[in-house]
């Protein structure tokens, strides 16, 4: 990413957004809202606002009384801001955590795009969601959003694989929700499991790392090291993209995957879809792929 542009185009009737976030000051999202802003002469302005959960519940009051439009949401705030909004998308019911809040005149509304990003990576790619099958490695707050993303855009069965740690028993409930809210078919089973992900992994059409296995400080380890695990028609998907090509894209590549994603487009539609509910605008994707991949 190139230099941060100083801009000029603040006024009195510029109208804010924030991110809410802690730490913040590592966030691609200021620089790619402003930049799309700036290239589409929105007059907004997005700003990183260090909230820690402490502050959380004053700063979501500071948004209601000073009319930010909107904000971004990101840890430790994703959860706790739920009971501070008036209303949440249908994701988020699924999700239980928020990425997006906008605010429509006093009425803030919680959606969570993280999973809508993922979605439009992979049609933007070509690959179709609806009614396949899918595997996914981890449930955190990626893999979860992502889960439920799929489920709502009407993925036929969902296999989901976690460790036996703390994210655990969230994914239980999270997968008992789907079950029982969408007609999709999610079905959690334990990492460590490696026959059943071998298995589930040969009969979908598609397979998400939506763990931290791959980026620091676990970068150039993969969950899946066996290349007869992959074939050239398993679509993959990785929520990473720093390292861009993870050990798991590069066993991909020498499989011959026809289409290994890493998480760029991912970032990239997640910070337009919550653009596009903040303003009402289409993010200019061209433009801001020649920014920031
Ligand atoms: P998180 O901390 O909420 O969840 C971490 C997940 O990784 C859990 O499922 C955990 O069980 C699993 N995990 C961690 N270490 C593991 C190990 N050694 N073996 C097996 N599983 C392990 O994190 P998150 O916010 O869900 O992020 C997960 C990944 O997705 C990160 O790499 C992050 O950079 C990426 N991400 C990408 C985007 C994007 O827009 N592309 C958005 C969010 C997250």
């Amino acid at each position: 990413m190139g230099k941060i542009p100083v801009t000029e185009r603040v006024t009195g009737h510029t109208e804010l957004i924030g991110l809410l976030a802690y730490p913040i000051r590592h966030s691609m999202s200021p620089t790619m809202h402003n930049e799309a802003l700036k290239k589409l002469g929105l007059d907004y302005v997005y700003v990183a606002l260090e909230v820690d959960s402490e502050s959380l519940e004053d700063a979501v009051k500071g948004l209601r009384a000073m009319r930010f439009r909107g904000c971004n949401v990101s840890m430790p705030n994703k959860q706790r801001i739920i009971p501070l909004l008036d209303k949440v998308s249908e994701e988020v019911e699924l999700t239980g955590a928020v990425n997006t809040v906008v605010n429509d005149n006093g009425t803030l509304t919680g959606y969570c795009t993280d999973g809508i990003g993922c979605m439009r990576a992979l049609s933007e790619e070509g690959v179709v969601v609806k009614g396949t099958k899918i595997t996914i490695l981890g449930t955190g707050g990626a893999g979860t959003a992502i889960i439920a993303q799929a489920a709502l855009d009407g993925a036929a069965e969902l296999s989901i694989f976690n460790r036996k740690d703390e994210f655990w028993d969230k994914a239980v409930e999270t997968v008992k929700k789907i079950n029982e809210k969408t007609s999709c078919k999610a079905t959690l089973y334990a990492l460590e499991d490696q026959d059943k992900l071998r298995a589930e992994i040969a009969d979908s059409a598609i397979l998400i790392n939506a763990t931290g296995v791959g980026m620091k400080p676990l970068e150039g380890q993969s969950l899946i090291t066996d290349p007869a695990m992959l074939r050239p028609d398993l679509v993959i998907h990785e929520c990473i993209y720093s390292p861009r090509e993870t050990a798991l894209l590069k066993l991909a590549k020498e499989v011959g995957c026809k289409k290994a994603l890493n998480g760029l487009g991912m970032m990239l539609y997640q910070g337009a879809a919550a653009f596009k509910r903040f303003t009402g605008q289409d993010m200019p994707i061209e433009y801001m792929k020649d920014l920031l991949f």
